[in-house]
């Protein structure tokens, strides 16, 4: 017999796929990893298991406590499936710019939620951020997970996600290309990939009311890059720890428009039903055309699935409503 010991155990080891349309401008090959075969359907679940067994092996995390994070979605979702297995309760903060899918889902696998406003600064007490780390200071047996400063968040993709590309690549692999929120996912990947063969080129794909892309190349954190914006899951109005500047070449911008574009055309061009950061990473690279060539492995990550934006990018009423589509 051949089974799993649990839903964590069918973690990681997810298929590179290859793009035939969305790239046929380019010269090179381009290949996705392609996260949302993780159990929680996205990368996230990688992190969300280590960053919680980092926190038991410490003494953070203690049997029968509270799991408390501000989350988009996928990450809540990789935690309540550990916080199952392993016996926790969660409470879990996100934004009310959040689809209802994603809130819907998290309440499926057991969680409680809380929704805060968007357009509030991060250090108001009504932000996500506030209110997380408030319900942690005042719930009992609790821990604060933070996946912003949490450095188990690189190490997941250092230890698992890195060496799957590299040796699904056969070591060929040439430029990296991901959406960044965090920064867990580029930073960990980034590094192990660099560490096998420095030349790899690694691109952060950020969108427009971000404010990576401008502290890369300033080093400069602008307050006039901060507004809102559509797209889901990259960007921030802050600096995460898990960003680590250094091992990214460069940082791309993509509109709302484009990534809510391109997350259709992933469906309907390649059969990819994929998440909003996914139509922005893959526009992202292709707006970065003149820096391939001929003999270039580019791999993209897609971060998570596209039943948790049947509401917003998949709806075209919705689409019609943002001035999206015609
Ligand atoms: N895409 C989606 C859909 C996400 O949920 C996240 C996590 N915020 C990201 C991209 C960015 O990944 P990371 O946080 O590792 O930078």
């Amino acid at each position: 017999m051949q089974y799993a010991e649990n839903i964590l155990e069918t973690i990681g080891n997810t298929p590179l796929v290859k793009l035939n349309k969305l790239n046929k401008d380019l010269p090179c090959l381009v290949l996705a990893k392609y996260e949302t075969f993780n159990p929680g359907n996205s990368v996230k679940d990688r992190m969300a298991v280590k960053m919680v067994e980092d926190a038991e092996a410490d003494g953070r995390l203690k049997p029968g406590g509270t799991i408390i994070e501000g989350t988009s979605g996928n990450t809540g979702m990789g935690l309540a499936l550990a916080a199952i297995v392993k016996g926790y309760k969660c409470i879990f903060v996100m934004s009310d710019k959040q689809s209802k899918e994603k809130m819907d889902i998290l309440r499926a696998v057991g969680a409680e939620v809380v929704v805060c406003p968007t357009d509030v600064a991060p250090d108001d007490p009504r932000s996500y951020y506030s209110v997380a780390k408030r319900l942690s200071e005042e719930t009992p047996n609790s821990w604060y997970v933070n996946q912003y400063d949490n450095l188990s968040n690189t190490k997941a993709h250092y230890e698992s996600t890195g060496p799957e590309i590299w040796k699904q690549t056969g070591g060929k692999i040439t430029h990296f290309v991901v959406g960044v929120g965090t920064g867990g996912t580029v930073s960990g990947i980034g590094k192990y990939l660099k560490e096998q063969n420095p030349d790899i080129k690694v691109w952060g794909i950020d969108t427009y009311g971000s404010v990576f892309k401008k502290y890369h190349e300033t080093g400069i954190f602008d307050e006039n890059e901060i507004y809102p914006y559509v797209t889901e899951g990259i960007g921030e109005d802050i600096l995460p720890k898990n960003v680590n500047f250094d091992i990214i070449d460069g940082f791309e911008k993509v509109t709302d428009k484009d990534a809510a574009v391109y997350t259709q055309l992933l469906a309907k061009e390649e059969g990819m039903f994929l998440g909003n950061s996914a139509g922005a990473a893959i526009k992202g690279l292709l707006q970065l055309k003149e820096h391939f060539t001929k003999d270039d492995v580019v791999v993209v990550l897609f971060h998570d699935h596209g039943s948790r934006y049947v509401g917003k990018m998949f709806n075209n009423e919705w689409m019609k409503e943002m001035g999206y589509i015609d």
